[in-house]
């Protein structure tokens, strides 16, 4: 089977247009490449354009504070990619003169860039000769070579970065990744593929043995773990309470409204009984305002059971100002927050009894 040229003619009939398709700027792809990682191409455009636009050049992130880098990606989930994609370029700004470079060798030392981004970088905007494998990549050697290693081990990572090395055509390797990336994006998709109209099917080992879908093999599924979450949204006249999450856990570097954790659900009622709740407020009075239904939201691995709680205090407890900061309530909006709390800032609720509430300080 001439695996290339079939791959290639597929893509040449398929492929699908995209902006960051039509550059040869490496930093444009390499923020393109971060974005997609693990978002839809339909959801990233917008945030690439706004991301290029807010940050033109690699100088520009480089400079930029990890605050208003978060702000931007907002909505976008996974924030590791924007704080690594932060580092990295202040590190190219510092040791490389702002010139982001080509080998693969090169930019796979740079913290905060991986085995993708810089086959990425150096194949589409370089045309070096090396993979760039994801998921998509994983799946489509899988299935069609009956490979049965696991695609995360450190042996199955090396053996199909091999097999795609092998198979790639060497003179054209950005065009060969790109149409690797559009084949399983668009045929060879996780469930239900396009079998029917593939032009591997006569060569492709899933579909000669229907191991369709135990291939890529995959690794122990891992238990999703439940946290129980009450925010609350305290009302100080103009002002409430938020603080940076500093912890290594979820949302990293992102601000929230205190915090309340616990490993079962609580009723908000019972808030008075909590620890937490007893370090902050005291013996201050609290009036609960406002107590939502139940949100689940799920991230990968974690179901976050999540209420909140919307009170007022009369004065400023001591000990909450010392681990949060106040500020007017009218303002949160510069502040870069998780998805979760900006739903709930854009819904009713807030707005009613919290957004719009101005009491007199
Ligand atoms: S035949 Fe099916 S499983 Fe095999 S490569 Fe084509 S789309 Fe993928």
């Amino acid at each position: 089977m001439d695996f290339k040229s079939i791959l290639v003619s597929w893509y040449l009939e398929n492929r699908r247009d995209l902006p960051w398709r039509h550059t040869k700027n490496p930093y444009y792809i390499w923020v393109s490449e971060v974005i997609l990682q693990q978002t839809r191409v339909a959801q990233g455009l917008s945030y690439y354009q706004q991301f290029i636009k807010s940050f033109p050049t690699i100088t520009a992130l480089a400079a930029a504070h990890e605050d208003s880098v978060l702000k931007v990606w907002q909505g976008l989930g996974y924030y590791t990619r924007a704080r690594n994609l932060h580092k990295a370029a202040k590190l190219i700004v510092n040791q490389h003169d702002g010139n982001i470079p080509e080998e693969y060798n090169e930019l796979i030392k740079i913290k905060g860039i991986g085995a993708y981004s810089a086959g990425a970088i150096a194949s589409f905007a370089f045309k070096k000769a090396v993979p760039a494998i994801d998921g998509n990549v994983y799946r489509i050697i899988a299935r069609i070579f009956g490979v049965f290693s696991l695609p995360t081990s450190a042996q199955g990572k090396r053996e199909f970065f091999q097999i795609v090395t092998d198979l790639m055509d060497k003179k054209s390797p950005d065009t060969f990744n790109q149409a690797l990336l559009d084949f399983g994006a668009l045929q060879c998709v996780p469930k239900s593929p396009k079998c029917g109209d593939c032009p591997f099917q006569q060569y492709c080992y899933a579909y000669r043995n229907n191991m369709i879908d135990s291939l890529p093999v995959k690794g122990k599924k891992l238990v999703p773990r439940h946290r129980y979450f009450t925010y609350l949204l305290i009302r100080y006249g103009y002002y409430t309470f938020i603080y940076k999450r500093q912890s290594k856990d979820i949302w990293h570097s992102l601000y929230e409204f205190p915090l309340i954790e616990t490993d079962k659900e609580v009723e908000p009622i019972e808030l008075h009984k909590n620890d937490q709740w007893n370090e902050w407020f005291g013996c201050e009075k609290v009036t609960i305002n406002y107590i939502s239904d139940e949100f689940k939201h799920l991230l990968s691995h974690q179901t976050l059971h999540t209420r909140f709680v919307i009170v007022k205090i009369d004065s400023i407890p001591p000990k909450l100002t010392s681990e949060c900061t106040m500020v007017p309530t009218t303002e949160i909006d510069n502040y870069s927050t998780p998805k979760l709390i900006d739903n709930f800032l854009a819904a009713e609720p807030a707005t009613k009894y919290f957004l719009s509430t101005h009491d007199k300080k």
